[in-house]
């Protein structure tokens, strides 16, 4: 039996692999889940190489069967869950209101916001039999504090949910021990290109000025999943044990100018 277990959901790369990385580095036999086995394998292979546990669970987000199932096998496999981390999703089409098709914008709102709903609800059960936990809930400057990204309106939609179901849940999981908060991170370099789609920019662009470079803190570079890991890492520790229901930019300043 580990002493401390988490899941990851989107672990195949990107944020979700990198906080898998550091979570197993911390101590957590970690749950990579994921709906690639392929990608699933390397994130496991890479945290066994290091010394740790890892167990492949293979679920598409959207489906409340198959993580269900992910969840059991995890709970099963190790006795208990203590942390989790809804990272899964998307960019998804970004394209001018009148030129994002309905189905477009419904694929993105299941992935990325039925798929943190159908997360959770998956979780607090094993959660609550823990007697308490935390979540983290990945959701992006987009849709908290950005609202200039053209085209990004189903996008930011679902990131805005997320930051609305973390304040929900928070009050309403507490008496449970259960902390959930959000990440809301600026550009990181991963590979959620493979998973975009941006038509037409120029028609939804907003023409205003901003100030000279986009993140302050960088001279414009993006940040690394390593550097929002760390953050995951930090929330999903007892280091933040009075803190629920927030949010965390991790940009760089990035949001505070546009
Ligand atoms: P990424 O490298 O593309 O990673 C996303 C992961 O989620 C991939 O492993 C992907 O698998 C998996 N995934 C996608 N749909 C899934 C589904 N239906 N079921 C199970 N797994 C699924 O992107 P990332 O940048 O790390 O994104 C992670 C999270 O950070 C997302 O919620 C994103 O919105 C958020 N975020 C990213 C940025 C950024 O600049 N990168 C900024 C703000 C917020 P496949 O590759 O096999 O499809």
């Amino acid at each position: 039996m580990a002493e401390k277990v988490a899941l990851v959901t989107g672990a195949g790369s990107g944020i979700g692999r990198a906080a898998a990385l550091k979570l197993a580095e911390d101590g957590f036999a970690v749950g990579v889940l994921g709906h690639t086995p392929e990608e699933n394998h390397e994130t496991a292979k890479a945290i066994r190489e290091n010394g740790g546990t890892a167990l492949e669970l293979v679920a598409d987000v959207t489906s409340d069967d198959e993580l269900q199932a992910a969840f059991d096998t995890l709970s099963a496999e190790h006795g208990r869950l203590d942390v989790v981390v809804a990272n899964a999703g998307i960019n998804g089409v970004w394209a001018p209101i009148d030129e994002l098709a309905p189905d477009e914008f419904d694929k993105t709102i299941t992935v990325n916001l039925r798929g943190t709903f159908l997360t959770i609800r998956a979780a607090v059960p094993h959660l609550k039999r823990a007697g308490g936990g935390s979540i983290v809930v990945i959701s992006s400057i987009n849709g908290t504090r950005t609202f200039t990204s053209p085209g990004a309106t189903a996008y930011s939609a679902t990131k805005a949910a997320q930051l609305a179901i973390v304040q929900q849940l928070a009050a309403e999981l507490g008496q449970h021990r259960i902390r959930i908060n959000a990440i809301c991170p600026g550009t990181i370099d991963t590979e959620i290109d493979d998973n975009t789609d941006i038509r037409h920019p120029e028609k939804s662009g907003v023409r205003a000025e901003w100030p000279n470079g986009s993140v302050p803190l960088t001279d414009g570079k993006p940040g690394t999943s390593v550097q929002v890991a760390n953050v995951i890492a930090f929330l999903a520790s007892n280091q933040s044990d009075h803190i629920t229901g927030s949010p965390i930019w991790v940009d760089g300043g990035q949001s505070l100018l546009r």
